[in-house]
């Protein structure tokens, strides 16, 4: 397992980070936290203000093993890109991308294909002043700023539609993203207007907070009291936001268990940590017309 959790939380965005907010884009409240820079915070990071400090503080004291389960979520994100990019998938859309850090989309899918192409979706500001910056010279990659929560923004946004070709398959990646949904968004019937937006054979890929632990359900709490955000849902919840396509072996898991390099043996560092995820995908028009007996 060792390698998998060396994940390095540094970014290389050519923007200075440190305690002080100078760096901040202009028009960011310093004092209003994000799920963005909460996560960079719990996962080491230097891009978040105090604000978010303080909240990935009590995070760590609610789920000691938090930043365990950070760097979870980014091993499987690289896991599945992998996968996506093995499977032939050349353009991804890359939905609540977060601050960039190391083994980006991109750069995972572009060791298999080094034309591979992604678009990059975040509603923050810092995230895409941050993403700008450290892809300003890659032509395959963009970095947009629109709210999941309104596909067809985000479909037709010129710079996501001159970037990807919607005809062909696409990896479409909702990484830790959908829980920052609340239940009136309807979480579910946004995956299934993206999904309908994609071509047969593309791939759906979510990871989720799951409420399967107590300290998960504790955290929630934490979540929502402090960024208004970060919903724990239950696994059926999760696998039905695959609905339309055919899970990819071993289905919706607890993320160290999703294809693992190597065999899950720390279970130990895994206690009260409750994240799953998976891949669907889209059938071809073959598979469906075989499924059906046409
Ligand atoms: N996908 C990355 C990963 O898994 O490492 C980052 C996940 S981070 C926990 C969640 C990201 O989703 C944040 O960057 C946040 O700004 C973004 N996000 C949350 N709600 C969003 C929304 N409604 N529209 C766009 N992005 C959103």
């Amino acid at each position: 397992m060792a390698d998998e959790w060396q994940v390095p939380t540094t970014t290389d965005s050519g923007i200075p980070g440190d305690p002080t907010t100078d760096w901040a884009p202009t028009g960011i409240d310093v004092d209003k936290p994000s799920a963005a820079r909460v996560y960079d915070a719990i996962l080491g990071g230097k891009d978040n203000f105090a604000v978010d400090r303080a909240i990935a503080d009590r995070v760590l004291t609610v789920m000691p093993n938090a930043r365990t389960g950070a760097m979870l979520n980014r091993a499987i994100l690289e896991r599945g890109v992998r996968y996506l990019a093995g499977r032939g998938v050349d353009q991804f859309l890359d939905l609540g991308s977060g601050l960039p850090t190391v083994r980006n989309t991109h750069e995972v899918a572009q060791e298999t294909n080094p034309q591979a192409r992604v678009a990059y979706v975040d509603h923050d500001p810092i995230v895409v002043a941050h993403g700008r910056a450290l892809l300003a010279d890659d032509d395959r990659t963009r970095v947009v700023t629109a709210d999941v929560r309104e596909p067809h923004k985000v479909l037709t946004h010129p710079d996501v539609v001159q970037l990807l070709d919607f005809t062909r398959p696409v990896g479409l990646l909702l990484v830790a993203v959908l829980h920052h949904l609340a239940d009136a968004d309807e979480p579910a019937r946004l995956v299934r207007e993206y999904r309908d937006a994609l071509a047969p054979g593309s791939f759906l890929f979510i990871t989720h907070f799951s409420d399967s632990t107590p300290e998960g359900r504790e955290l929630e709490k934490v979540f929502l009291a402090t960024l208004g955000s970060g919903r724990f849902r239950s696994r059926a919840t999760v696998e039905d936001f695959f609905t339309g396509t055919d899970l990819v072996e071993p289905g919706v898991v607890f993320l160290p268990r999703w294809r693992p390099d190597r065999p899950v043996t720390d279970e130990a560092a895994y206690a009260g940590l409750g994240m799953i995820g998976g891949i669907g995908r889209l059938p071809d028009r073959v598979d469906e017309m075989r499924s059906s007996g046409a």
